[in-house]
């Protein structure tokens, strides 16, 4: 029978560490294990190599004292097979061998034992290679503990990277309000959609650009909190109109972006742009808000000419802006020609800068008739550019990009300047009635103007015009833009007994709640309304505008009248004032001198 000691894990002390003791000498074995318990080790013995191997293979021990010259298994034998299980292979096994054995140390080495002890044993060293080898196996097992923990480190991190790259992708390709993809994102997938039209070409998408109206006036009045909700609100919105074809971007501000793709024509653009509109037309109700909001949507649709995201993108605001331009709320698609135009802006732009300094802004004037006795009772004031090569440019082309320039300023000082000098020299050469007025335009952004009136006082003053000769036109949405300011300044105009109109009344997005607490004298009935009279004779809005007018003690000038027609319907209407090509289209200086001067009636 062959002896074995063996403990388990519990019974191992485990501050000691555990060695295994292998010889088929029980002598060996009582004499190393004597020696090593000494020493405070804890020890295990094996007679032979299978119970070695079993021992071993239970419960690891930290060190194998391994005899070399054994029955059945010899030491070699027993090491190469610890070694080639991973669960014991890391044990360090030191062989023992007498003096008089044929140790072969190379073959030693090679089956993976790490030190050799020769028989008899010698206290000192026996304990001195143990502790040796101990220690090297603590110091591997260290290493590999903190390799794994670095290990598990990196990964940690790499997670922490990952996922923070990941947030930042997101947050770099969407917008943090709603949540929608943004502008980045938007190029990205439009260029790609090109790249597959490119393939295809038969493949058909397109860009629908898309603009909320007056946003500002929301962020003003109920604050940017309100804003914002308003925004979420919007794109929730839209995101419902959506099928899978389509993908809605914010690209910043009020500005939407919607990429419709594998469609049939443009009808299916036009058709999400119809629902859009009527979707945003109901009120948003926010928390303590009920919002009501427009929009105006350009449409490009996408064609082999569109190489870069960028240019389709351009060309939907572009629509955006005409949409814009035609009165908001609406939709405009892109026509290549509108590009050209707005090349030609930008060079507008250039040389309205060096027009300024050269004088090239004139005006021209066109008569305001009374509607009862055809006699002129006043002129507007309308500005021309006399470009050098382009000729006469209309204040169509340029007021707008004035206004974005700021040039607006210099060029309305100007304007006014030139105007009320003018009336007063005609008064000069007695050609003009006293009751002759000019009325002059005011843009928007002009009426903003801290010193607009100090800028009036200064022109009035220098011209010795009389102010009650003097009416200024301005539209609803000045007033609307500036709802602060403008009861002052309308107040300081009344004060001086400047007349004031409101132009083009009727086209603007406004309630009637403010003409009652304003000064005005005049509504300017928009042209459109005087063109619906040929189709509708009857009905249209016109008697209503004027009786608005008459309840509120104002007059009314109606603007564009071209026919005879229109004039006897106004006529019958009792409209006070008209003016329009029927009469006169603005004219220069020098005709409008001819003109007081022959003091026409313009009724038989
Ligand atoms: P508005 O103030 O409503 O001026 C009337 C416009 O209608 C003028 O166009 C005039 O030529 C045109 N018009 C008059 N009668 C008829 C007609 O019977 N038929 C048609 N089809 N058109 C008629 P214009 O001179 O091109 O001016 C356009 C707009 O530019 C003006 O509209 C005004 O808003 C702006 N504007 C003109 N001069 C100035 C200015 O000095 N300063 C500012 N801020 N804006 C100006
Ligand atoms: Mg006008
Ligand atoms: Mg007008």
């Amino acid at each position: 029978m062959q002896v074995t000691e063996t403990m388990n894990q519990n019974q191992l002390n485990s501050n000691k560490e555990d060695i295994l003791i292998v010889d088929d000498a029980p002598e060996n074995l009582r004499l190393l294990s004597t020696m090593l318990m000494a020493h405070g080790f804890n020890v295990r013995k094996a007679l032979n190599g299978e119970m070695a191997l079993t021992a071993s293979g239970t419960v690891q021990p930290d060190l194998i004292l391994l005899d070399i010259m054994m029955p059945d298994l010899d030491g070699y034998e027993v090491c190469g097979r610890l070694k080639a299980n991973e669960n014991t292979a890391e044990i360090p096994v030191i062989f023992l061998s007498a003096l008089n054995d044929v140790f072969d140390k190379v073959k030693a080495f090679k089956v993976g034992g790490t030190d050799y002890i020769t028989k008899p044993f010698q206290l000192e060293e026996v304990i001195a290679r143990v502790r040796n080898q101990l220690a090297l196996r603590a110091a591997q097992k260290q290493i590999s503990e903190l390799n794994a923990k670095l290990e598990q480190r990196v990964k940690e991190r790499t997670e922490q990277l990952e996922a923070a790259n990941a947030k930042l992708l997101q947050m770099a390709l969407h917008d943090s309000l709603t949540g929608l993809p943004n502008r980045g994102w938007f190029v990205e997938h439009l260029e790609e959609t090109l790249g597959h039209a490119r393939t295809n070409s038969s493949y058909l998408f397109a860009v629908l650009f898309i603009d909320c109206d007056r946003f500002k006036v929301v962020n003003d009045s109920l604050g940017h909190l309100v804003g914002d909700q308003l925004l979420i609100a919007i794109s929730y919105r839209l995101q419902g109109l959506l099928g899978k074809n389509a993908v809605l971007a914010r690209l910043g501000g009020d500005e939407f972006a919607l990429l419709l793709t594998e469609i049939q024509g443009i009808k299916n653009a036009t058709t999400l742009a119809d629902n859009i509109l009527n979707a945003l037309s109901h009120p948003f109700e926010l928390t303590r808000n009920e919002v009501f909001i427009n929009a105006s949507i350009g449409i490009a649709l996408a064609d082999s000419s569109h190489e870069k995201p960028e240019h389709l993108l351009r060309d939907a605001d572009t629509a955006m802006y005409r949409a814009k331009e035609l009165g908001r709320g609406r939709y405009h698609i892109f026509d290549p020609k509108m590009h050209a135009e707005a090349l030609q802006l930008l060079e507008i732009e250039t040389d309205m800068r060096r027009a300024i300094d050269r004088q090239e802004f004139i005006l021209h004037y066109q008569p305001i008739v009374c509607l009862k006795t055809g006699k002129i009772v006043g002129f507007e004031a309308l500005v021309r550019w006399e470009h050098p090569q382009r000729g006469l440019i209309p204040p169509g082309l340029f007021i707008p990009v004035a206004e974005e320039t700021g040039l607006i300023n210099q060029i309305g000082t100007l304007v006014l300047r030139q105007a009320c000098h003018q009336l007063y020299l005609w008064q000069q050469q007695g050609i003009a009635e006293d009751y002759l007025t000019v009325s002059v335009n005011l843009s928007v952004r002009q009426f903003a103007r801290e010193d607009l009136i100090e800028q009036i006082d200064a022109a009035l003053a220098e011209t010795k015009l009389n102010p009650e000769n003097l009416k200024l036109e301005i539209t609803e949405s000045a007033i609307m833009d500036n709802s602060n300011s403008a009861a002052i300044i309308l107040q300081e105009l009344q004060k001086r007994r400047i007349q004031l109109s409101i132009d083009d009344f009727g086209t603007g997005y406004s309630s009637l709640s403010y003409l009652h607490r304003f000064p005005v004298d005049t509504l300017k009935i928009d042209r459109s309304f005087v063109q619906r009279l040929d189709e509708n004779p009857d009905m249209g809005l016109i008697p209503a505008i004027l009786s608005i007018a008459e309840t509120l003690g104002m007059n009314a000038i109606a603007e564009g009248i071209e026919t005879d027609r229109e004039l006897a319907q106004l006529q019958s209407f009792k409209c006070q004032f008209g003016q329009g090509y029927f009469f006169s289209k603005p004219v220069d200086t020098a005709k409008a001198t001819e003109l007081i001067v022959a003091n026409p009636c313009y009724l038989e």
